[in-house]
């Protein structure tokens, strides 16, 4: 068992979020709270175009937050590198701005880290989609797998929470070909799996609504 004070960084990737952040800091903040660890937020803005920025200058009053502003849209894997670019911390959570990552799975994935995992996977439950699109995720992993040197988990995103060594090895490798998923398979470490129910985007981003 670790026993230790860590200091938790989230790494949270913004494009054209602004409604959603208002509403995602403070849940995400208070969740951190009655966990008693020390944190902070770390938000990369993806070249977004709504009022993110102005959004998160509001939030800086109240929340421990940080900004990186990336100069134009770059995609979120490239956001989500910048952000671990950019962290000093124990461990790492990256987490979507648009609720559809559960932040009542946070507490579990930190016991695990305490129990001794260095890194810590969502894996999205899919018993409720269509046996079509089961299908084809499952040829797409077999494929994929099938090419590559390291196995890839099947249904595993980027909501993750990772030691900072596992930060240290994916910041030192020399690639620069974002997969982040390759990535963490790449890297190895004592791993585990979470199955969590993807929820709904909360807020449609903004384009999406004009
Ligand atoms: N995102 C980003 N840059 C982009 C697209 C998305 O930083 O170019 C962020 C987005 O704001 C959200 C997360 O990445 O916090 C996941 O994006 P999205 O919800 O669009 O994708 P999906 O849920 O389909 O993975
Ligand atoms: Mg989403």
């Amino acid at each position: 068992m670790r026993n230790l004070d860590p200091f938790l960084c989230c790494v949270v990737p913004a494009h054209n979020e602004a409604e959603n952040l208002k509403e995602f800091i403070p849940a995400l903040s208070q969740s951190l709270k009655q966990q008693n660890i020390r944190f902070e937020i770390l938000v990369v803005d993806d070249g977004s175009k709504d009022n993110t920025i102005e959004v998160l200058q509001e939030l800086l009053k109240d929340y421990p937050l940080r900004v990186l502003e990336l100069s134009r849209n770059f995609g979120k894997e490239a956001a989500l590198y910048a952000g671990l670019d950019h962290v000093d911390a124990d461990l790492v959570l990256l987490i979507d701005a648009d609720f559809q990552h559960p932040i009542n799975v946070i507490p579990i994935m930190l016991n695990l880290w305490k129990e001794g995992y260095e890194m810590i996977y969502g894996i999205r439950n899919r018993e409720t989609e269509s046996w079509i699109k089961k299908s084809c995720t499952k040829i797409f992993y077999k494929i994929l797998n099938a090419s590559s040197t390291v196995d890839i988990p099947e249904n595993a995103g980027d909501f993750r929470l990772l030691d900072a060594k596992v930060v240290h090895a994916i910041r030192n490798l020399p690639e620069r070909n974002l997969y982040m998923k390759g990535l963490y398979a790449w890297v190895g470490f004592k791993s585990i799996g979470i199955l969590f129910n993807e929820k709904e985007r909360w807020i449609r981003k903004f384009e999406q609504l004009l």
